[in-house]
């Protein structure tokens, strides 16, 4: 069986660039471009990553982006301040608050204290369940969550169909794993989630035409959960130490599952991009739908 790796370059360029095209028609309506407003706390390598790579996307493609940051020693109370702020300003269409925030700060808080207008996330509770109320409306005109927004449109573009299929997710977050089995369902597919606890996960794997992988567990899934010819998305995002070298991989080993899976995102190259694509089109919506 060949193995059609699906790199997102492309598409992800495709999504931007027509968020692109909605930022400037903002601009010339509005007298302003969509704004994105990014906040920070602490000093975390990977996070200030992230962040830098979701500003400077923003200003590629026509939206201003605004940084915060803060140090654990400015307090929980300081966070809650700045998000009220952001809230409060006409300026600001998305708020985004870079995960992890420092231990024994309440992440789910400033979730919910984020205005769903603005929860460029998707992690509001409101937004979460509109999600689950309607679906497709949310992927739609919404703001759904990121990541399980860009792996719909690389099921999409890549030409899986989900109508009748079973789709099998691997994981259970907020984040990714909940809204990805709503994304998938709302799609037609017959949705199982598995966990931790699931007993027999690479047979009820096996059984699937769309494995979805988001565990956070390196090189985790292999041949032995792939049914031939399944189509395979790898959400993971693991730092591993490779002959010295740090090495970005997914939660699927990809030498293993080649030959078997007819459809597969590779790590780095895949789902990622997409992420931050999708952040890019939710901050231009949450600027249209609050100028409505
Ligand atoms: P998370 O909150 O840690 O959730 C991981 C999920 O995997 C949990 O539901 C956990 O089950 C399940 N799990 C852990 N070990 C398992 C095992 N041995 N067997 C079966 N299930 C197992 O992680 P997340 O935020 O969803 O992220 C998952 C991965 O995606 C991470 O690598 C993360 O870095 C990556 N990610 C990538 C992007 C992107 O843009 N590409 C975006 C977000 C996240 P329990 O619920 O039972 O603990």
């Amino acid at each position: 069986m060949e193995t059609r790796i699906f790199k997102t370059k492309e598409l992800s360029e495709k999504t931007l660039a027509a968020a692109k095209k909605q930022a400037e028609l903002f601009l010339a309506q509005k007298k302003r471009k969509p704004t994105l407003a990014v906040v920070l706390v602490g000093d975390d390598p990977a996070s200030h990553i992230y962040v830098g790579k979701k500003t400077e996307t923003c200003k590629a493609n026509g939206l201003d982006a605004l940084d915060f940051h803060l140090t654990p020693a400015d307090g929980f109370a300081r966070l809650e301040e700045l998000v009220n702020k952001l809230n409060k300003r006409d300026d600001v269409d998305g708020i985004l608050v870079q995960s992890p925030l420092p231990k024994d700060w309440d992440e789910e808080k400033i979730q919910a204290l984020i205005h769903p207008s603005k929860d460029v996330d998707g992690f509001h509770p409101e937004n979460v369940g509109a999600l689950s109320l309607n679906t497709i409306k949310v992927l739609e005109t919404g703001l759904p969550s990121c990541t399980p927004a860009g792996v719909m449109e690389i099921l999409k573009e890549g030409g899986i169909t989900l109508r009748g299929k079973h789709a099998v997710v691997i994981g259970r977050s907020n984040i990714v794993g909940k809204p990805m089995a709503q994304m998938l369902l709302s799609g037609d597919a017959t949705v199982t989630i598995c966990h931790s606890k699931t007993t027999d996960l690479e047979a009820t794997c096996r059984r699937a035409d769309v494995l979805v992988a988001a565990i956070g567990k390196a090189r985790f899934v292999t041949k032995a959960f792939v049914k031939p010819g399944a189509a395979v998305i790898d959400v993971g995002i693991n730092r591993e130490m490779r002959d010295g070298k740090a090495k970005v991989v997914g939660d699927v080993d990809q030498e293993s599952v080649t030959g078997v899976a007819s459809f597969l995102t590779p790590v780095p190259n895949g789902v990622g991009p997409m992420t931050i694509a999708i952040l890019i089109r939710n901050t231009v919506r949450a600027a249209f739908n609050r100028s409505a």
